[in-house]
């Protein structure tokens, strides 16, 4: 990566993870994923159980392998072929793993946690039950502020996002949000985590590397 761009975008990093410190996050930057995986392993390290939020990022990591190495009972809802049942049942259990990894659809320099889910398995778990919770978030996702960041999921997130889980609302046809009224509509639920919640535990790992959408 040219140097200079490498340079803007820790500094990017940095500032981001100050802010999220400042808002009780726990928060670490990471040059690029090969940095990042053994401080994961370290993460899991006394769970019994990982659960794994929906996640390009988490994939394109490839951490799953090697925690299932060590021992940890993986719980992963996106696995192909699950009946539906089967797979609500593993959003549920998500939410009372040990430790839930996941990554978030935008990040704003001032240290908001921004998403938008079609069921709420992945913001639920996020926002309480797990013991612990780590974030991996690539710095292509880190907007300047909550506006950026809708526009963002909008317009780069869920329109490939709901491609990939078959689901096709106007934006799979079109490349745009029509903010729309389809029953296909993957936008239901939009939170903001402003602060660490109250009894729980939020690890933001910050990569300078472009990950996940
Ligand atoms: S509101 Fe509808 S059209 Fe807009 S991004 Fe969400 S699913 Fe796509």
């Amino acid at each position: 990566m040219d140097e200079s761009l490498c340079w803007h975008r820790q500094l990017l990093l940095e500032k981001t993870a100050e802010a999220l410190r400042r808002n009780g996050f726990t928060a670490k930057v990471f040059a690029n994923r090969q940095e990042l995986r053994p401080f994961l392993i370290e993460a899991a390290q006394d769970a019994s159980t990982v659960g794994f939020g929906g996640s390009i990022t988490l994939a394109q990591i490839g951490i799953a392998g090697e925690l299932k190495r060590a021992g940890k009972s993986l719980i992963i809802h996106g696995r192909p072929g699950l009946a539906s049942e089967e797979r609500f049942a593993l959003m549920r259990q998500q939410l009372s793993c040990d430790l839930f990894l996941s990554s978030t659809n935008a990040l704003t320099i001032k240290g908001q946690l921004v998403n938008i889910d079609g069921t709420g398995n992945r913001v639920g778990a996020m926002a309480f039950g797990p013991r612990k919770v780590v974030l991996i978030v690539g710095v292509n996702k880190i907007v300047h502020d909550v506006d950026s960041a809708l526009r963002r999921i909008k317009e780069v997130v869920v329109p490939p996002n709901a491609h990939r889980m078959g689901y096709a609302p106007p934006c799979t046809k079109t490349g745009v949000c029509a903010d729309c009224n389809s029953p296909e509509r993957v936008c239901r639920i939009t939170t903001i985590i402003e602060r660490q919640p109250r009894d729980s535990h939020i690890i933001v790992c910050l990569v300078n590397e472009n990950l996940g959408y």
